[in-house]
Parts: C-alpha cells; sequence; structure tokens
C-alpha cells in the first residue's frame, strides 16, 4: 500500500511519522513517501547559526498548553531538548505614544484576570479603563453565531481595549486584521466564557482559582523552544523515519483523480498512491485540485494567506538603550509603524546567544498594512525595519549581522465562518476516496496545531484503510 505526502513541513512529517508507527506501518505493509518542493524539510521552520547565535527564521517556540508539540517531542525523545523562556523575564511592552510600556500582570491577550491589574497602567485612558471594567456588566450577545475577534472586544471591553492591547496582541500571532479574524476559529473559549459566565473577566478569575488548585505534573513554561534550535524538531522527526522514502526538490505539478491517485513532478515523472495527502498550505492545495475538485477548490480559495517575513538584528548590547527586561514587543495598527512585533531573542532564551555582550534582536514584519514595504528589496525592508527598531529600544549603531527571511503566502487568515468553511471542505472530501488534507489552513497555525490535525488525518486514512478491508476479505 503507497502513502505519499505531499508538502514536508510540520503537518507532512508529523503525518508521516505518525504512519509509521502505526500498526500497518510497524508492520511494514505501508511505503509511506514525502515530496517536498524545497531542497530542505520542516517548511517554514528553519534555524540558521550566524556569528555565534541561532537565528530563527520562522518559528521560535511552541505553546505548552497545546499538549500535542510536547508530546510528539517526548516520544522522538526531545524532551531534555526543551528550552524555556528566561523566568526572570517573562514580561512583554506594548507600543503606546512611541514607549514600551508594559503588559500589565496577570493580562491574557485581552482580558484582564482581576480588574485591579489595570489600574496603573498607561496603555489606556481613564476613560477606557472604566470601559474594560465594565464587561463584568455587559450582557451576553443574544444570537448565536460567529462575529469578529474587533467586534466581540470592542462590544464588551470597548474600542480602546481593541485598538491598543488586543489587536498587537493577536497580529503578532495571526498577522490578521481582527474586523475579519472569526473568534469561533481562533478563540472559541472566548465566546464559551460569554455564554457560561456571562462575563470574560468573571471566567478568568475563576478559571484561574481551579487551574492554582489542581496544578500538578511538569509544568512548562507557556512558551518552549528547543536549545539547538527549532529546526531539530523536523531533523530527529526525519531520522527516526528511515523507512520512509524523503523526495526534497521534487515540487508536485499536477494531480489526477482515481483509484489509485497520480502525481505529477515537476521533472514530469508520474507516480501513483493508493492514499494521497496534501499537507501543504490551502491556497496551494486550491492550485493543485482545479482540474480535480470546483469546489473543492473555490472554498480553499477562500482561506487567504499573508506574506510575512522575519528581521534578525545583532547589536552589541551596550549601543542599546533599553534595558531589554523582557521578552519583546508587540506595535499596534494605530501607531502606524512598520513592524508587528519585536523579540529580544537571546533574552527570551537565554542559551542562543554567544554572550550577554551582544543582543539578538527579531522583528516580524506581516500583514494588510506592511504590503507596500515588503514589495520593497531586501535592503529598503532591512532599512525600514532598522530604523523603527533603532527608534524604538534607543539603537545607536547598525547592526553587526542581519538575516531576512520572507515567507510568502505563510500565515493562513481565519476569516469569519472559518469553522463552517472548514466543514465543507472535509465533507467534500467524502466524494474524494483515498484522498486527505492537513495543514495549519483548517483548525489552527500554531505548530501543536499542526501536529494535532496530522494525527487527526491519519486517524481517518486508517480507519478508512481498516473499512476498505474488511469490505476486500
Ligand atoms: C514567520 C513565522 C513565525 C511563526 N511563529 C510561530 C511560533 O512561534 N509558534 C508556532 O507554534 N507557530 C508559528 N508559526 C506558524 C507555524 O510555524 C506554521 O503554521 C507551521 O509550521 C506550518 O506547517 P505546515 O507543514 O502546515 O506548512 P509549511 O511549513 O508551509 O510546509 C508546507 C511545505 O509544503 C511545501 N510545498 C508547497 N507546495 C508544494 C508542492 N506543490 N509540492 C511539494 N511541496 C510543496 C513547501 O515547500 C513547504 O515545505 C509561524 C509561522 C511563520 C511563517
Amino acid at each position: 500500500m503507497r502513502v505519499v505526502i505531499v508538502g514536508g513541513g510540520i503537518s507532512g512529517l508529523a503525518a508521516a511519522y505518525r504512519l509509521c508507527q502505526s500498526e500497518p506501518g510497524r508492520r511494514g505493509e505501508l511505503e509511506i513517501h514525502v515530496f517536498e518542493a524545497s531542497d530542505h524539510f520542516g517548511g517554514v521552520i528553519q534555524t540558521r547559526e550566524r556569528d555565534g547565535f541561532l537565528m530563527e527564521l520562522g518559528p521560535d517556540a511552541f505553546i505548552s498548553a497545546k499538549p500535542w508539540g510536547v508530546e510528539l517531542c517526548r516520544q522522538i525523545g526531545m524532551d531534555q531538548e526543551f528550552l524555556e523562556t528566561n523566568p526572570g523575564r517573562r514580561q512583554s511592552f506594548i507600543l503606546s505614544k512611541n514607549k514600551l510600556v508594559p503588559v500589565p500582570r496577570g493580562f491574557y491577550l485581552m482580558t484582564p484576570t482581576k480588574v485591579s491589574d489595570v489600574v496603573a497602567t498607561p496603555l489606556l485612558s481613564p476613560a477606557g479603563k472604566i470601559r474594560m471594567a465594565c464587561e463584568l456588566f455587559v450582557p451576553p450577545k443574544k444570537t448565536k453565531g460567529d462575529e469578529s475577534l474587533a467586534s466581540f472586544v470592542r462590544r464588551r471591553f470597548g474600542r480602546e481595549t481593541l485598538e491598543r492591547i488586543a489587536q498587537p496582541m493577536i497580529a503578532g500571532i495571526y498577522t490578521a486584521d481582527p474586523d475579519e479574524l472569526s473568534l469561533d476559529a481562533t478563540f472559541p473559549h472566548f465566546l464559551e466564557m460569554e455564554e457560561k459566565y456571562g462575563s470574560v473577566i468573571r471566567a478568568f478569575s475563576k478559571k484561574k482559582d481551579a487551574a492554582t488548585s489542581k496544578a500538578s505534573g511538569p509544568r512548562y513554561s507557556l512558551f518552549l523552544s528547543l536549545k539547538d534550535g527549532m529546526q531539530s524538531l523536523p531533523e530527529s522527526l526525519i531520522q527516526k523515519m528511515p523507512e520512509v522514502h524523503f523526495h526534497p526538490s521534487t515540487p508536485i505539478t499536477a494531480i489526477e483523480k482515481g483509484l489509485p491517485w497520480k502525481i505529477w513532478t515537476q521533472k514530469g515523472e508520474k507516480v501513483s498512491a493508493d492514499v494521497l495527502c496534501l499537507a501543504l498550505p490551502a491556497c496551494a492545495t486550491a492550485r493543485l485540485l482545479k482540474s480535480v475538485s470546483a469546489p473543492l477548490t473555490e472554498l480553499l480559495e477562500e482561506i487567504p494567506y499573508e506574506n510575512v517575513a522575519t528581521v534578525n538584528l545583532a547589536f552589541h548590547r551596550k549601543e542599546v538603550k533599553h534595558p531589554l527586561n523582557g521578552l519583546g514587543y508587540v506595535v499596534p495598527a494605530i501607531e502606524k509603524k512598520k513592524i508587528v512585533g519585536c523579540t529580544f531573542s537571546n533574552i527570551k532564551f537565554p542559551v542562543r546567544g554567544k554572550s550577554q555582550e551582544d543582543i539578538l534582536l527579531r522583528a516580524f514584519v506581516g500583514g494588510k498594512d506592511a504590503r507596500p514595504l515588503l514589495e520593497q528589496n531586501d535592503d529598503q525592508v532591512i532599512e525600514s525595519v532598522c530604523q523603527e527598531i533603532g527608534q524604538q529600544l534607543g539603537i545607536s549603531s547598525d547592526p553587526f549581522s542581519i538575516m531576512l527571511q520572507r515567507w510568502p503566502e505563510a500565515i493562513p487568515q481565519y476569516r469569519v465562518n472559518h469553522r463552517l468553511r472548514v466543514q465543507k471542505i472535509f465533507s467534500e472530501l467524502r466524494h474524494l476516496p483515498g484522498f486527505y488534507l492537513t495543514g495549519n489552513g483548517y483548525t489552527g497555525i500554531g505548530i501543536p496545531d499542526c501536529i494535532h490535525h496530522a494525527s487527526q488525518t491519519v486517524s481517518q486514512i486508517l480507519d478508512d484503510l481498516r473499512a476498505v478491508q474488511s469490505i476486500v476479505y
């Protein structure tokens, strides 16, 4: 039985690993192939060593509260490699009127866990704070169904909280316009909290008490990285799958429906597959499916992807005026700047830098407002980013090391009614036996989400194989 996976990012690799671990995989009944367009595996997960620093070009960490990333690392023996965020610096800043202001303690995305947490913050005006506290008394929405994140925050906490706090926090993850971003697909627990407790602030204070009293087992910081860089995850995964046939630098250009399915490489080679799984961004999947299914293509095209870039910059510590007493900062759109945020990389993960005398910063550029900047050439992007970060952190010199990485069509935009769209996509798959989809376009963009979705897809593949076998025998 030949299983072909197209796309060698974390989604495709996690799917291949789960197949290897399955019963038919262990019995040697599956011939697994992974086709990857670029010359490396891991997709956007890439780490480079330069000038004594480990520079993350894509993700720099994954959330530990969603267990699937931690679990996979443990299964492949990487739990000794976990790197927690610097315990002495677990605070972040928000740029506000050209100053970096700490995010109030106990704040979760857009919600204070206690109203008293926000009393002293200069992030909001007195009127903005009162409006935020009124969340406790705002009645829940009467109608059911999805709404945009902006509509939810405006309705419950007021405009200022949206513009000054929620929007920049969310842009740092989803690079999305909050007026378009689906709340149901990104933070459904906020809707649940509103429904169950009548107030998000009240729900958080109750949940916090419950979490503290029930805490047990190993507890990691909210974000984890890996000592040798994030790229060591795809590299280790590949080492654990010697039986898999990996095909780097082999873009797939066409697909033909049928049993078996057929795919064509750019060189014109035809490969047949009893099971075909596309582990690609939804937009790349749509391009390949044009001749296979018009309804599926249309639905996939409704999940747009945003271009983003990271810029790693190393400076001598003495040339940076800001105390860098945190993990980094985010920038609200109303500040009209070019970057979405900046991480203090070797402070966030201290063993990463060669010494504390030098500092590695990483700017994140992306979203609607950054499109004009990303159309410029590399030198112009770097110059703009350096100028902005220089002003925000009081830096008096040029960086001694620079690495710009562009990621075209990298971050899916989960627009309002995304979950409904995804349901329709997966029901269309019923008309295509032997064909499966996974990737970051459907149920979560973070690394743990991708791993989870890949596992669910493999469970579906195995269920279907079992069903077919029981009919045949
Ligand atoms: C800059 C950046 C920072 C991020 N930060 C974080 C973070 O800190 N934490 C976190 O959890 N998540 C983060 N994310 C999100 C997360 O990293 C991604 O959503 C996830 O890695 C996507 O994995 P994937 O395998 O689904 O897709 P990809 O990594 O995009 O992999 C898809 C692969 O398919 C290949 N491909 C495309 N077309 C073809 C074709 N026709 N034939 C063959 N191969 C093809 C591509 O070359 C690519 O390797 C970040 C993303 C970016 C871009």
